[in-house]
C-alpha cells in the first residue's frame, strides 16, 4: 500500500476543528494506505510552552486520536521525540535547504511576527518537516491548505538533496487536499484554533457544549428573532452541515431565511447532534483515560517500528553523504 504521513501538534484535547480538518480524513484513510501518525512536540517547542505541561498535552492527544478512531493496527503512531532520527535528519536537510526560500515561508513570517526574539528553530520547523515526511519516503501528505507551502519546500528538498548526490533517494510528497480543511472558531472570525479560544472540545461534556455555542457568533444582521439571517455567512450553518442530516440542513437554511425561528433554537439542533456524533468518541477517552499505561504502550510500540523505518533511511543518507561508518 502506498505510505502517507501526517503530524499533529501535542496540543492535549482535540477540538472538532482538529477532527473535521484532519483526524476524521485519517481514520478513512487507515484502510486504504500505510499511514503513520506523529504528535510532533519537536515542532511545538519553537513556540513559547511550559516543559511541565508537555507530557500530559501529548498523552491527551495521543487518547483523543486513539478514541477519535486512529486504530494503532492500522495506523503506526507515535511521538516524534520518542524516534531521534528525525532530528538528524533535519540537520543533514538544512545543509541543502536554501535560507530564503525559509524566510519566504507565510507561517514564518506570522509567527515571527508574534515573538520579540525569533528562535533558529522556528525559521527551521519547514526543514524538520521535510525530514518528517522524507524519513519514512511518504508518497502521500494529507494537508490542510495551510500547509501546501511547507510541503512544497519539502517537495524542493528532496529534489535538491537528490540532485546535490546524483541519487534518486527521496521521491517527492505529493499533497492530498482534505475537503473540509478550514473549520471557523465560535468567534465566526478565525480558524478554529486552541490558542485562540474559540473551540469546541471533542471530549467536552453536553454541559459544557451548550455553554460554549450559546453566545456562539451568528450572522450580525439577526439582532432580533423577527429579523431574517443569511445562513451563508453563519457559522452555526456551517456546523449544522457536518453534524445534521441534509433535511435538518435545509429546514435551518430556510427557517433562517423567514425567521422562522431564534438562534437559539437552531443552535439546540446544532448541540443536540454534536453531542449525540461525538457521545462514542468521549465515551472511548475516557475509558482511555481510566489506563494510560495502554496510551503510553502504543506510542511505545509506534516509535520503535519507526526507528527500524527511520533507521533504513538514515543508513542510507549516511552513506550516500559520504560519513566514515562506526566500528573497525
Ligand atoms: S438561525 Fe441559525 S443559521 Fe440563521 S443566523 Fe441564527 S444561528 Fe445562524
Amino acid at each position: 500500500m502506498p505510505r502517507i504521513f501526517s503530524g499533529i501538534q501535542p496540543s492535549g484535547d482535540l477540538h472538532i476543528g482538529n477532527y473535521l480538518g484532519a483526524v476524521k480524513n485519517w481514520v478513512t484513510l487507515q484502510d486504504q494506505f500505510e499511514s503513520i501518525i506523529c504528535i510532533v512536540d519537536l515542532h511545538a517547542i519553537t513556540q513559547p510552552y511550559q516543559p511541565g505541561e508537555l507530557p500530559q498535552r501529548t498523552l491527551d492527544m495521543a487518547t483523543g486520536l486513539l478514541a477519535a478512531g486512529i486504530n494503532p493496527d492500522k495506523t503506526i503512531l507515535f511521538v516524534q521525540s520518542q524516534v531521534p532520527q528525525h532530528a538528524e535528519l533535519q540537520w543533514l536537510l538544512n545543509t541543502v535547504t536554501p535560507l530564503g526560500e525559509l524566510e519566504r515561508m507565510t507561517q514564518f513570517k506570522d509567527k515571527s511576527s508574534r515573538q520579540e526574539s525569533i528562535p533558529a528553530g522556528l525559521l527551521n520547523y519547514p526543514i524538520l518537516q521535510a525530514a518528517d515526511i522524507l524519513l519514512y519516503k511518504a508518497d502521500r501528505v494529507p494537508v490542510g491548505e495551510d500547509q501546501v507551502q511547507h510541503l512544497e519546500l519539502a517537495r524542493e528538498i528532496a529534489r535538491r538533496f537528490n540532485a546535490r548526490f546524483g541519487v534518486e533517494c527521496f521521491p517527492e510528497p505529493k499533497p492530498m487536499l482534505t475537503a473540509a480543511a478550514r473549520i471557523v472558531g465560535l468567534d465566526g472570525q478565525a480558524k478554529m484554533s486552541k490558542s485562540l479560544g474559540n473551540t469546541i472540545g471533542l471530549l467536552d461534556s453536553p454541559d459544557v457544549i451548550w455553554g460554549k455555542l450559546r453566545p456562539a457568533m451568528t450572522d450580525p444582521a439577526r439582532t432580533t428573532k423577527k429579523d431574517p439571517g443569511n445562513p451563508d455567512v453563519c457559522n452555526i450553518y456551517s456546523l449544522h452541515q457536518y453534524f445534521s442530516t441534509g433535511e435538518q440542513v435545509s429546514m435551518v437554511a430556510e427557517k433562517c431565511r423567514t425567521a422562522g425561528w431564534g438562534c437559539l433554537d437552531c443552535k439546540r439542533v446544532l448541540a443536540d447532534n454534536m453531542i449525540a456524533a461525538l457521545a462514542p468518541i468521549r465515551e472511548r477517552a475516557e475509558a482511555l483515560k481510566q489506563h494510560p499505561e495502554e496510551v503510553r504502550a502504543v506510542l511505545a510500540r509506534g516509535a520503535e517500528r519507526c526507528r527500524a523505518l527511520a533507521e533504513e533511511t538514515l543508513g542510507e543518507v549516511r552513506r550516500i553523504m559520504g560519513f566514515l561508518p562506526p566500528g573497525p
